[in-house]
């Protein structure tokens, strides 16, 4: 007969119990270093951004410082044409008067000037320029057309045999008039130099645009891309409108997804500096897979512990129970023994009083035992109480009964919540089950003592057992294999 035991026992822990907490665990060890990660890619971001805004403040500034330079010579040269008494100075002191030494500087182009009609008039690099007419150039008519252009600065292009920007200023007469136009150009060489001192990644893009979305320079060099016109492109588009800031997107030439970060000073050209996703989070990257690769080695061992640590868990609790079966049960029955029947009365008892409830007993003996063991063997005699054992377990099905091998061939049962006469059916009907497994000529039968009571304060289980006791003890005087239960009443007076 198998046993009903408690599942998880108090105290014991549960292998379900330990899994949830390993997963628990690891879920908040991944948490925690999935925050960490990911605040370290912020950081990173952010490192990049403040890093490309002092690069383009870095090549702004210096950009426009040598812009200026330039611009303060042309200007030189345009407020000094204008001056009456330069009308007959001779063509060396003119060039000494309307050329200063800056415009000779490595990476300035010779400064010329054209009269009102495009024709070249003086060249700060000779005494004698060859005639030569620049009336259709952008730099000369969108000053031709325009008195307030400022400084003008062209597509780039081949200037002399290099490639350069030009810069171009008006010649204003006192009266407003236009008297022509001062030129001069900016060599891709100082870019180039300017780009050189600075240690860019291989991915890294610098970009110098005019207002009107026209690429001046560009590193890396793309002759290609130098002088098209991004105007058109939405990330350009927002370049222009606002005067710093950073946008993602990808490139105009290699499709390659950056950040860009623009500085726009007063001149007119904008400073853009590109720098792509991967060789801003390359060392985060890193960090990333190696923190990664540890949490997935340790969520790996964790897990597999776990699962160890389960199934070991597992296996002695069974193991627990199975001892824990044997300690309450009788070895040849298969019922509970004597030491579990003590508790359960005790129990009921308590149980019983509290409700006022009846709690019955029956006390269960073999008849002439003595004699059948003495004729059959002990062996044979172990036989008939293993099917005494199985009738009572076949009678007695409710959770709270109790079956019981009292001692020898004694068996008892505790019916909780029965009465006498309920309990003296059940004893009935065991009785008769025994007497029909053996109906051979040496007929095991079983005489069957009944008591039943409402305990109260006065009396103890001990009064319950000696009351059945009694009535087995009638039974067996009466002549065995029948039935007795206590009268009604005994009980008190044992008491
Ligand atoms: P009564 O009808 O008056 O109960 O007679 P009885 O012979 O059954 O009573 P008695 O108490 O004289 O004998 C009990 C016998 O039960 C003694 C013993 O040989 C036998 N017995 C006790 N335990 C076991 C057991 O575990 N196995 C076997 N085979 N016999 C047992
Ligand atoms: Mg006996
Ligand atoms: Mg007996």
């Amino acid at each position: 007969m198998r046993l009903r035991l408690p599942k998880d026992r108090p105290g014991r822990i549960s292998a379900k119990l330990l899994v949830w907490c390993s997963i628990a665990t690891i879920a908040g060890f991944s948490a925690v270093c999935g925050s960490m990660m990911f605040d370290m890619r912020r950081g990173e971001q952010a490192l990049a951004l403040r890093s490309m805004e002092n690069l383009a403040t870095t090549i702004d500034s210096d950009i426009s410082r040598n812009v200026e330079l330039y611009d303060l010579s042309l200007r030189n040269v345009a407020s000094n044409m204008i001056e009456p008494e330069l009308a007959g100075v001779s063509k060396r002191l003119l060039n000494l008067i309307l050329f200063d030494h800056a415009a000779t500087a490595k990476h300035y182009g010779a400064i010329q000037v054209f009269d009102a009609a495009g024709n070249l008039i003086h060249d700060s690099a000779t005494y004698d320029p060859k005639p030569e007419n620049r009336a259709d150039e952008d730099y000369f008519t969108v000053h031709r057309d325009n008195p307030n252009a400022g400084l003008f600065i062209g597509r780039p292009g081949l200037h002399r045999g290099a490639y350069a920007i030009a810069l171009s200023r008006r010649i204003t007469g006192k009266d407003g008039a236009f008297l022509g136009v001062v030129a001069g150009s900016l060599r891709f060489s100082y870019f180039h130099d300017l780009f050189e001192r600075l240690s860019l990644a291989p991915d890294d893009i610098i970009s110098v645009i005019r207002r009107d979305g026209v690429v001046i320079m560009r590193t890396p060099f793309d002759l290609d891309v130098i002088g098209r016109d991004l105007s058109q492109r939405a990330g350009v588009k927002r370049i222009l409108s606002e005067s710093s800031g950073s946008l993602e997107a990808s490139g105009a030439v290699d499709q390659i997804e950056r950040l860009f970060v623009w500085r726009d000073s007063s001149h007119p050209l904008v400073v853009i500096v590109g720098k792509s996703w991967t060789d801003i989070f390359a060392i985060w990257r890193r960090q990333a897979l190696r923190v990664g690769g540890i949490m997935l080695a340790l969520i790996a061992f964790v897990a597999g512990a776990t699962m160890m640590l389960a199934r070991e868990i597992k296996r002695r609790g069974r193991a627990e129970d199975k001892l824990a079966e044997l300690a309450i049960t009788d070895a040849l029955t298969g019922l509970r023994n004597r030491r579990k029947f003590d508790q359960v009365i005790e129990q009921e008892w308590l149980r019983a009083q509290r409700r006022q409830e009846p709690l019955a007993l029956l006390m269960i003996d073999a008849d002439h035992f003595k004699t059948y063991n003495d004729m059959f063997g002990h062996q044979a005699g172990d036989q008939v109480l293993v099917r005494i054992a199985t009738s009572i377990a076949g009678a007695v099905e409710r959770a709270g009964d109790c079956a019981a091998r009292y001692g020898g061939e004694e068996f008892a049962v505790l019916l909780p919540g029965l009465s006498a006469d309920a309990a003296f059916a059940i004893g009935e009907s065991i009785r008769t089950n025994v007497e029909m497994l053996s109906a051979d000529k040496w007929a095991t039968t079983v005489s069957v003592g009944v008591a039943s009571v409402v305990p109260n304060e006065s009396l103890q289980p001990a009064h319950l057992i000696e009351a059945a006791d009694k009535a087995l003890y009638e039974a067996k005087s009466r002549g065995r294999n029948q039935s007795v239960a206590t009268p009604r009443g005994h009980l008190s007076r044992v008491a």
